[in-house]
């Protein structure tokens, strides 16, 4: 799709938003609830239209489409709607007694008008996320979808718009240079869900005008695969495991499992395992099939096909290896022991292969995750509790999640982010509401009583009473407040 830059005035939409923003009407709690009202009419009515987009973009298949995509906006959108008054109210803080008489609260507001970035791999799903975090902290809000996405940007800025206020809430579509038009802009927040490259643009853009960002990038996610102890419980975690590979967006996944570590002596029951499963859940010839999402484009195509082509790694595919370039189909692969050094184990995978690792103990896989920059989420299947306890004091992730996958992106009672490099910022549920909230500290004192002390002239006498007072020493402050001590 060609950037449409010169079309677009990026300046006076951003002004109609300040001014919407100034004139109070975001900050309504009636004006937020009608806008996630509208936005849960969007999911509901323009179900077929998502579907369309989402197969068209990815060839993602409609039940695949609604578990990940409509079905926890839904979810998320009615979790706001119901808490809303809640997580707009202010929180009464205690104060010091030296402070008395105060009362204190925690008064949260919109920060103002905010730019919403947004990924391909889940158009839907992360945009709105975001932009229901954003409407219901009372936000102005632009947002631009992923241009690599075109039709589900598209479904974005030409249906989805006709259902919200679009004084308060814009979709703008375009590529990178909208994206960079839109950064040299000032906004109070600019969030952004991409790669790590784009990432450093944004963050150095938003440094010009200290602005504060939020980052949600990717990286490796390792699964860290103990030999089970039962053989229900091996069936189960190759199941689990093949649905959050190739089964969730072909892999295009940021919380995707990138690639295995397991012991060396468990391996070939493990590739067994998978390899039934794929077969079982995904079938034979993933084009008839259709259970399975498809390369989003030629560019994504090419980088996977030369990754399976670096030396060494041919080698190591041990199932699957086909590629179908006219379709943007790849065939889950699986592959052992792949060069450490290859591209496929230093670069974010982004697609249906899955290196398996095999280390001498289980526990090596420690060190393996430690020794790599810190991933979004590390996934372990194990029964040994030994194990869980050291992996979760010894490695740092995002998130930790054992004998599954995925299933911390559902749940909006779980802050969702990462940490190092694979970003900051956590939202999700009522973090996203945070996330878009400055909560102001606001204090109130009485004249009643006023600790003389606090002023000069200093004395010996006035450092012994901060002293007491800093240090609890409640007698020391009654004394104080019945101005016994007055020198
Ligand atoms: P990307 O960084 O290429 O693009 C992200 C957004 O930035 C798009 O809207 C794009 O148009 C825009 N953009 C591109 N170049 C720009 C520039 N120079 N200036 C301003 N804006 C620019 O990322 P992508 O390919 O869309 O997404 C894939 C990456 O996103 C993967 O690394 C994945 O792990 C990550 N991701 C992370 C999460 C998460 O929640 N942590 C979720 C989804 C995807």
């Amino acid at each position: 799709m060609e950037d449409p830059i010169h079309e677009l005035d990026l300046e006076s939409d951003l002004e109609e938003l300040r001014k919407t923003f100034k004139s109070g009407k975001t900050k309504e709690e009636s004006w937020r609830k009608s806008q996630l009202k509208a936005l849960l009419s969007f999911l509901e009515e323009q179900e077929d239209a998502i579907f369309n987009a989402l197969m068209q973009d990815l060839g993602k298949h409609p039940v695949e489409a609604y578990r990940d995509e409509i079905g926890p906006l839904i979810k998320t959108v009615n979790h706001a709607l119901q808490n809303l008054k809640k997580w707009m109210s202010s929180k009464k803080i205690p104060l010091p007694v030296v402070a008395f008489p105060a009362t204190a609260a925690l008064v949260p507001e919109p920060l103002g008008v905010v730019l919403v970035l947004s990924s391909w791999n889940v158009p839907f799903g992360i945009s709105l996320e975001a932009l229901i975090g954003a409407i219901a902290a009372g936000n102005a809000v632009i947002l631009k979808p992923s241009e690599v996405s075109p039709s589900s940007s598209s479904v974005l800025a030409d249906v989805m718009q006709t259902y919200l206020d679009s004084e308060a809430i814009k979709v703008i579509q375009g590529g990178p240079s909208v994206g960079e038009k839109l950064l040299q802009l000032k906004w109070d927040k600019i969030f952004f869900t991409g790669s790590k490259r784009v990432g450093r643009i944004v963050m150095a853009a938003a440094a010009n005008n200290l602005t504060p960002v939020a980052l949600e990038l990717g990286g490796k996610c390792p699964a860290i695969v103990d030999s089970l102890s039962s053989s229900w419980d091996k069936k189960m975690a190759a199941k689990r495991i093949i649905s959050a590979k190739f089964g969730t967006c072909a892999a295009q996944a940021c919380i995707a499992i990138d690639y295995i570590l397991v012991q060396k002596n468990f391996a070939p029951t493990l590739v067994e395992l998978l390899k039934a499963e794929i077969l079982s859940t995904l079938g034979e010839d993933i084009k008839e099939t259709n259970f399975m999402a498809r390369i989003v484009n030629k560019n994504h195509f090419s980088r996977l096909r030369n990754l399976l082509r670096e030396p060494g790694v041919e080698e190591s595919i041990v199932h699957g290896g086909k590629l179908d370039e006219d379709n943007l189909l790849i065939e889950p692969t699986l592959l052992v022991d792949p060069p450490l050094k290859a591209g496929i184990m230093v670069e974010e995978i982004f697609g249906p292969l899955l290196p398996i690792i095999t280390l001498e103990k289980i526990e090596d896989s420690i060190d393996f995750t430690n020794a790599n920059p810190r991933a979004l989420a590390i996934y372990v299947f194990t029964n040994d509790k030994k194990l869980m306890k050291r992996l979760t004091s010894e490695t740092s992730s995002g998130s930790i999640v054992y004998n599954d996958a995925i299933i911390q992106y559902i749940a909006e009672t779980l802050p969702f982010g990462g940490v190092g490099e694979c970003g900051f910022g956590r939202y999700h549920g009522k973090f996203s509401f945070d996330m878009f909230s400055h909560e102001k500290t606001v204090a109130y004192r009485g004249y009643l009583v006023d600790f003389w002390f606090r002023y000069p002239p200093w004395n010996e006498q006035k450092m012994w009473l901060f002293k007491s007072a800093y240090r609890f020493n409640y007698l020391g402050v009654v004394l104080i407040m019945l101005g016994l001590k007055k020198s």
